[in-house]
């Protein structure tokens, strides 16, 4: 695969002020990405108003904040597309399209789906946009051809029905004249019994994903020896659906990066209300961190702790340098250190990389019209590449007239 011309696209919902979670989930890894591969990063506006439609938010200073977060810790518009969900109208008409030949019941299956259903308390009405947030997910990706996904493990039930959505599509649009008609004669001449298990396995490849049918299905087409070799590579072909592809399947790129404890001990997030933000002052980082729950066996002073037990040294593992750990280690085991002691060095180490993304931030803060420039242009450029993949898409359909 050749990476510079490989595009990659990741999204984030505008849903809170960005925290070192954010910065260790996802931006570390945007900065690097954007060197590597034609990345476009999505403000997912639409996805966030699908999940908290009822919460009346600042919406666009919300995102402006967002993007000076990512901005201001290095996402660089010369290398990567910037661009808002909402301002692109390609997204919502590929969502429309893609619709029509979406079964229900592959989104009613979607685990997400589910979950939030399950958490809706009786004011809350489950609606059209929930159940179609992973096709509008799948009409982000497709809409772009992209061939990479930069995404968690959580999302990799959306990600596989965006495959799937592909396949389809490919299957229905993607044929020539006859194919079809070429394919089922092929299949006659493997018998009645061996046509039924193929139509089978078939079925269950390209309408449900089933990898394992497709392998079962080879099998069955070389053990298959009253075929001539052309009927063979035709239904090799047919099963899987080698006829033009309009949208190729994207596969994931792993996210490397880490998850982070909050204030804590938990996970770091909004809701939880446990984080340190992107850009937060060094007072406030200060006290936070002084706060932070520790060992709590180190309850005096002369208390031996263990620093696996306690959410600062995860983020001592993070921040500090070799030296540094070796020196909370040996101190929290012998109770040589107190926990202010070893918090200071942590409290430093953040407030110097909070002190780079502040500088960082200035002129973006000072000037709004910078950011609405970047978001302008990547918004052009996202809109140029979508436009164009949509001609296609709707030729396919026979619906460009
Ligand atoms: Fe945690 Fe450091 Fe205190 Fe040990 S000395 S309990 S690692 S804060």
């Amino acid at each position: 695969m050749n990476s510079e011309t490989t595009r990659v696209i990741s999204a984030m919902r505008p849903n809170g002020r960005l925290h070192l979670g954010h910065l260790h989930g996802a931006l570390h890894q945007w900065r690097k990405i954007q060197y590597q591969y034609e990345c476009l990063f999505m403000v997912a506006d639409i996805h966030g108003l699908i999940n908290q439609y009822h919460i009346n938010t600042n919406q666009e200073s919300l995102i402006t904040e967002m993007l000076i977060d990512w901005l201001a810790t290095g996402i660089d518009p010369s290398q990567a597309t910037i661009f808002i969900q909402s301002k692109i109208p390609e997204h919502f008409e590929l969502l429309n399209l893609l619709g029509i030949i979406t079964p229900l019941g592959w989104l009613e299956r979607v685990p997400s789906y589910k979950e939030v259903i399950d958490k809706l308390d009786h004011t809350e009405a489950s609606t059209y946009g929930l159940l179609g947030s992973p096709l509008l997910q799948a009409s982000d990706i497709l809409v772009y051809n992209a061939k990479l996904v930069l995404t968690n493990e959580d999302q990799m039930a959306n990600l596989e029905l965006t495959r799937e959505i592909a396949r389809r599509f490919n299957y229905l649009f993607g044929r020539d004249e006859g194919y079809q008609d070429k394919a089922l004669d092929s299949i006659k001449k493997l018998g009645s019994k061996k046509a039924a298990i193929y139509e089978n396995l078939l079925i269950r490849y390209q309408q449900n994903g089933d990898e394992s049918a497709l392998e079962r299905a080879k099998y069955l087409l070389q053990d298959a020896l009253n075929l001539s070799h052309g009927d063979r590579e035709r239904l090799l072909a047919f099963l899987e659906n080698k006829g033009k592809v309009y949208l190729p399947e994207p596969q994931r790129l792993i996210n490397n990066s880490q998850l982070i404890v909050g204030l804590d001990g938990a996970t770091m997030s909004v809701c939880a209300e446990n984080t340190i933000n992107i850009r937060e002052d060094s007072a406030s980082v200060t006290n936070k961190i002084r706060g932070m729950k520790t060992d709590p066996a180190r309850i005096r002073r002369t208390d031996k702790g263990t620093p696996s037990k306690c959410p600062v040294w995860k983020l001592h593992q993070i921040y500090s340098k070799q030296e540094v750990c070796d020196w909370v280690e040996m101190g929290c085991l012998s109770a040589g250190i107190g926990c202010l002691d070893c918090k200071q060095p942590l409290i430093d180490e953040i407030n110097h990389e909070q002190s780079i993304f502040i500088e960082n931030a200035k002129p973006y803060e000072e000037d709004q019209t910078l950011v609405k420039r970047i978001i302008s242009d990547g918004c052009s450029r996202a809109r140029e590449i979508a436009a164009d993949n949509l001609k296609l898409i709707k030729q396919a359909m026979n619906i460009d007239y």
